[in-house]
């Protein structure tokens, strides 16, 4: 997919219709072939740098997988990938015996993997967050166990019997801009000068539409309107879905409550054209979305 944004466009096939199909389950579990996607306490394995990473790793069958319970990714350039949570061990590393391996917030591998291993390693990070969220019903309080390689959770309890499937949380993110500026803020906790579009989610009974105009409005006291689509993100930190948007100002006062947003600013184009990232003010980071919409408006 030309021009995806990080964590997407790694051509994985997803074949869901393989999910149900359990001789082709085991087939490919049992192949010398297919790799293990790892992840342990939200965090992924990599490569370490001293080895040849950063990198991701994807290992082939081992005594790892005794009592875990694999999710099917997909097939990614003629494999098979499974993804496998190690949370409920205290020190997986020991339980792979392998040396120049280590577990690792992807953020900060991410930017720096090939496209097709960055969207493995948060596909796989995603999944095991849900799963993790979700080892009880929410209609009957019973265990659920897993199914369609990993891709539902029934409810054990026969009377109830729900299925659950899942989740991403749609968050909205904009660029807010009148022609020549554009908004950015910062956040009470962001590294010092950081200034990023305004983000948030969606609430039920809302449209995207709406959801940035409220957010908007909200976080900054600007009414806007000519909301636009960008292009989206997975976020899986821990379960976003990002819906990024341009979003033209109709006001131009800024008034911040201090608790969300502790500054926010009008930038004009030609400022950040010649700006390089200091103390008084630096871009988002280089993987996500955020930082995609500000360079495309810059190049408008
Ligand atoms: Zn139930």
């Amino acid at each position: 997919m030309k021009n995806a944004n990080f964590y997407a466009g790694g051509g994985i096939d997803r074949v869901s219709v393989r999910r149900k199909d359990a001789a082709w389950l085991s087939e490919q579990l049992a192949h010398r072939e297919t790799r293990f996607v790892l992840t342990w306490r939200g965090q992924n394995l990599v490569l370490t740098k001293d080895s040849t990473g950063p990198g991701a790793a994807f290992l082939p069958r081992g005594d790892f997988l005794e009592g875990g319970e694999p999710v099917l990714l997909g097939l990614w350039e003629d494999r098979a990938y499974f993804a496998l949570d190690l949370s409920q061990h205290e020190t997986p590393l020991e339980r792979l015996g392998m040396a120049a391996l280590e577990f690792t917030d992807l953020r900060r591998v991410g930017p720096l993997l090939p496209r097709g291993e960055g969207s493995l390693l948060a596909y796989a990070r995603g999944i095991a967050y849900w799963h993790e969220r979700h080892r009880f019903c929410g209609v009957c309080g019973a265990p659920t166990r897993s199914e369609e390689a990993g891709h539902v959770r029934r409810c054990t309890n026969a009377a109830c019997a729900a299925s659950h499937f899942p989740r991403t949380d749609p968050a909205v993110i904009m660029l807010v801009h009148d022609g020549e500026r554009c908004l950015l803020a910062h956040k009470p906790g962001w590294p010092g000068g950081m200034h990023s579009t305004l983000a948030g989610f969606v609430e039920p009974g809302e449209s995207l539409e709406e959801a940035v105009a409220r957010e908007v409005f909200e976080e900054t006291g600007i009414l806007v309107d000519e909301v636009t689509y960008h292009s989206s993100q997975p976020w899986p930190f821990p379960a976003s879905l990002m819906l990024g948007f341009y979003a033209r100002a109709r006001s131009r006062a800024i008034q911040v409550d201090g608790e969300e947003l502790d500054d926010a600013q009008w930038y004009e184009r030609r400022f950040l054209l010649g700006h390089n990232d200091d103390d008084s003010l630096r871009l988002p980071r280089r993987d996500s979305i955020a930082r995609r919409l500000v360079e495309d408006w810059l190049k408008r």
